[in-house]
């Protein structure tokens, strides 16, 4: 039997004791990766990965962390930078101090966590960054200025750190879920007066007549993060069961 294709690898994820994170460090545990989870709250994640205590909003907390990481696991091959917090409202619902603390956690979290993680990339020999995006970077959503703009962000930050890194050998790309089933999507849904009608009216939207899964978020991250991959960068792909790509409605 051949080695599973990650094998030997070393894998760091933010955001990863919940949702996507937590379904990506599991696939590329299973794919034979030694993985690390970053998170706010890592105490729930379940062996072999390891859970580690970091806020990526707090740039100390993120060197340590990712130090920790690369000692534990003995370097750094592929960096997820996935932990994302949400943001309803138009451009005039939030104060300046909201709009700070989001862009603070989705876009500035990327930039420490991958500043910290480069020395350790660097050293890899098939090193790549996926950063989880969302469709909400070019969509045009009504009530999310805030979340979108951070997202935008986040992609072209992807575009443009793979263009810079891109003579170190280093791939950098970015999916972009559409409304993914997780415990963020569950929260969002328990605030609806009619729960629901909410995930009907949810699951109407969706072109493929229902909501995509962190599985298979997390394949697609996987992909990105593998040798597979080796001749993509400075791309982003879409798992949106078809709600950026198509003019269809569902069935
Ligand atoms: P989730 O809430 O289930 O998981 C997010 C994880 O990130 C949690 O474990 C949380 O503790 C962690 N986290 C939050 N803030 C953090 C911080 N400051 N430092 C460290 N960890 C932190 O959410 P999810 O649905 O799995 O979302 C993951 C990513 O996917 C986010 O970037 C989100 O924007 C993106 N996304 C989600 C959807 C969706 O529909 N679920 C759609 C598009 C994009």
């Amino acid at each position: 039997m051949s080695a599973p294709e990650l094998a030997g690898s070393t894998a760091v994820v933010t955001g990863g004791a919940s949702g996507i994170g937590l379904a990506t460090a599991r696939l590329l545990s299973a794919r034979g990766a030694r993985v690390a989870c970053l998170d706010l709250e890592p105490d729930g994640v379940p062996d072999p990965l390891i859970g580690i205590r970091a806020d990526v909003s707090d740039d100390d907390a993120v060197r340590t962390a990712v130090e920790q990481a690369a000692r534990l696991l003995g370097g750094i091959d592929i960096l997820v930078n996935n932990a994302g917090i949400g943001a309803q409202g138009t451009i005039e619902d939030n104060p300046d101090d909201e709009w700070r603390r989001v862009f603070d956690v989705n876009v500035f979290g990327i930039v420490r966590t991958t500043r910290a993680a480069l020395p350790h990339l660097r050293r890899s020999s098939h090193a790549a960054i996926v950063n989880t995006c969302s469709i909400a970077a070019t969509a045009g959503l009504p009530d999310r200025a805030l979340y979108s703009a951070t997202k935008g962000a986040v992609l072209s930050l992807t575009r443009a750190t793979a263009a810079d890194l891109v003579h170190d050998g280093i791939r950098v790309n970015c999916v972009n879920p559409g409304t993914a089933d997780t415990p963020w999507i569950a929260r969002l849904l328990d605030r609806a007066d009619d729960p629901e009608a909410e995930r009907a009216a949810l699951t109407a939207r969706q072109p493929l007549g229902r909501l995509v899964t962190a599985d298979e978020v997390a394949a697609a991250i996987a992909y990105l993060a593998s040798p597979l991959s080796g001749s993509t960068t400075g791309t982003d792909l879409a798992v949106d069961g078809g709600m950026s790509g198509l003019r269809v409605r569902p069935p």
